[in-house]
């Protein structure tokens, strides 16, 4: 008997796109409006977004600095946005892609709270069938995958979570009409990027905030503040100096890592270049020498006074040893940028617990119980606590590609993919800003862009000569798979042996190190390299007979 989705009719379109965020957004507007492609969106939230329409928790802001962080590709999209913040906060942000689905028109062509449940390849008609949750059906020639590196909530498995009498949230997926945290006891699980910019904010309004740290962070104050008119000025006026910078980085952001050695400087000269960093704020900290990531002793030197910053910080010898208690080079974790997250433990409402020393044994009805037997009493606990990044999304959609094969088997020992962009045995299937690709190792927007206009183009190229299908060679995959683990290995970064770049905050999941570590600027070539030459490692497939003999 055919089940309740059967009976939806498929609706076919030459593209499905899932996810509309940065990537989704903008590969819609590639296939419809430059390829003229029939394009169905599948959006799982309300409005369009991507992590941003799910990340609302308080303090929730860009990293990357707002000339930087929107879509180059539109001249006069560029000239006509303005931010108003060095760095866009998350409504801000909301507001430009808003503009710009409204701009383009691309609404029309989303089909919001539509779940992707599976997706499937059927090679007789080369087709994807895709289904979303609610029982729609799509087929599609082309599928392509925007559904982000970082949109599925990772929920540590704590016993107890379902006995807590307060209510509990995750910061990656907040509830829209905010959380009112006035006069209660919160606990904030996770000190990474997102726990850094949350605990100042929720410290304001919180009777009382208890940081549970289980591995000390760095963090660089951001030194958020309103753009002058000059400064708005000189980023419209150099827009095209502004794209170079970031096309030829190594981490696609607007400023480029100092061509100098941390040990062809005198220690004094060093500090002076740290202290400039620190007091100027941002992620650029760490490319003022070219071998932080890369050499060990010349990491310990910002390290050592990254840690140095915190003691000058916080005012509670006990707590700052606690918070500077940090166990991995820097920045290989993602280095989290703040507003004010190492002053808000001098405040009296703020307490840290350092699960180090005594880790989380479950939570009660009234809190969380340290395995020290302390029970911290709470009426709110907020999970700050990641990701399951790059694969997560990608597995949690019940995707089937040639032979039944589904992805989950074929990454059952870590993501395996030619470039990031696509997958062996999954024909027609494109994962904007896969694993194995710079993605978020880089300033997001402009890693979009590239894969976006590559799968465009790709897909341009099989049209206009008839190619059915394309997928890696599997060969040309196992060389990806290895040269990416090389590029890793040649860093610092593998060394974070907790990081979520490994997988190892997901318990079970494959230790692989996902995202490639080669930089941007190498990447673009090493892409734009492969389709010059008639994309080499890729099959593709024979051009139907039909279509050869039209095109004679
Ligand atoms: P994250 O970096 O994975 O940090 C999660 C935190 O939760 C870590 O401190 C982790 O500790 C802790 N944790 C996880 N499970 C735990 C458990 N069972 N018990 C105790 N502690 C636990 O996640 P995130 O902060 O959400 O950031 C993820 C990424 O999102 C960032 O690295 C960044 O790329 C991106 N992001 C960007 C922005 C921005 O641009 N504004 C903001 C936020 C996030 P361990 O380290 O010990 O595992």
């Amino acid at each position: 008997m055919p089940d309740a989705m059967d009976q939806s009719p498929e609706v076919t379109v030459d593209a499905v796109v899932i996810g509309a965020g940065f990537a989704g957004l903008y590969q819609l507007l590639c296939l419809r409006d430059r390829l003229g492609l029939s394009v169905q969106v599948l959006e799982a939230g309300d409005g369009v977004g991507g992590t941003w329409y799910w990340n609302r928790y308080p303090g929730a802001r860009c990293d990357s600095e707002s000339h930087s962080y929107a879509f180059y590709f539109d001249e006069a999209l560029l000239q006509d946005w303005s931010w108003t913040e060095r760095y866009p906060g998350q409504a801000e942000i909301m507001r430009y892609l808003n503009h710009v689905a409204d701009r383009f028109d691309l609404r029309r062509d989303i089909r919001f709270n539509a779940r992707v449940a599976s997706a499937e390849y059927d090679e007789a008609s080369n087709r994807w069938h895709v289904r979303t949750e609610d029982g729609a059906r799509y087929a599609a020639t082309y599928l392509i995958t925007a559904v982000g590196c970082l949109s599925s909530a990772n929920v540590p498995d704590i016993p107890g979570r379902e006995n807590f009498d307060g209510r509990w949230f995750h910061t990656g997926q907040w509830p829209h009409d905010g959380v009112d945290f006035s006069g209660k006891r919160v606990g904030m699980v996770g000190t990474g990027s997102t726990g850094i910019q949350a605990a100042p904010v929720i410290a304001e309004t919180a009777g009382h905030l208890t940081v549970f740290q289980r591995t000390a962070n760095y963090s660089i104050p951001a030194r958020n503040a309103p753009l002058t008119e000059e400064f708005k000025a000189w980023a419209k006026a150099s827009t095209a100096e502004i794209r170079a910078t970031m096309h030829a980085s190594v981490n696609g952001h607007a400023f480029m890592i100092q061509n100098r050695s941390a040990h062809d400087v005198t220690d004094a000269e060093r500090e002076a270049i740290y202290q400039a960093a620190w007091d100027l704020g941002g992620l650029r900290f760490r490319a003022n020498f070219r071998d932080i990531l890369t050499d060990k002793a010349a990491n310990d030197t910002a390290s050592a006074f990254l840690k140095a910053q915190i003691g000058k910080v916080v005012k509670d010898p006990q707590t700052a040893a606690v918070l500077s208690n940090i166990d991995h080079p820097f920045a290989t974790k993602r280095p989290p940028i703040d507003s004010g997250y190492f002053e808000t433990f001098n405040r009296d409402n703020v307490s840290l617990v350092d699960l180090r020393a005594a880790p989380i044994e479950r939570i009660t009805e009234n809190g969380i119980l340290t395995k020290d037997g302390v029970e911290h009493p709470l009426d709110i606990i907020v999970f700050a606590t990641g990701f399951d990044a790059m694969t997560g999304p990608l597995l949690a959609m019940d995707i089937t590609g040639r032979d039944g094969v589904t992805l989950k088997d074929a990454w059952k020992e870590g993501p395996k993919t030619y470039l990031g962009l696509q997958v062996a045995g999954f024909p027609n299937l494109f994962t904007v800003t896969g694993p194995g690709s710079p993605s978020v190792l880089t300033n997001m927007p402009v890693c979009i862009e590239q894969h976006v206009e590559w799968i465009t183009d790709c897909i341009a190229h099989l049209r206009a000569n008839h190619i059915p299908t394309i997928e890696p060679a599997t060969d040309a995959v196992d060389r990806w798979v290895a040269h990416v683990n090389d590029a890793a290995n040649a860093t610092l970064l593998p060394q974070a042996g907790h990081s979520w770049y490994l997988g190892a905050n997901v318990p079970g999941k494959p230790r692989v190190f996902m995202p490639y570590a080669g930089g941007m600027a190498r990447y673009r070539r090493t892409c734009a390299d492969v389709a010059a030459r008639g994309y080499d490692g890729f099959v593709l497939g024979a051009p139907a007979r039909g279509a050869l003999e039209m095109t004679r």
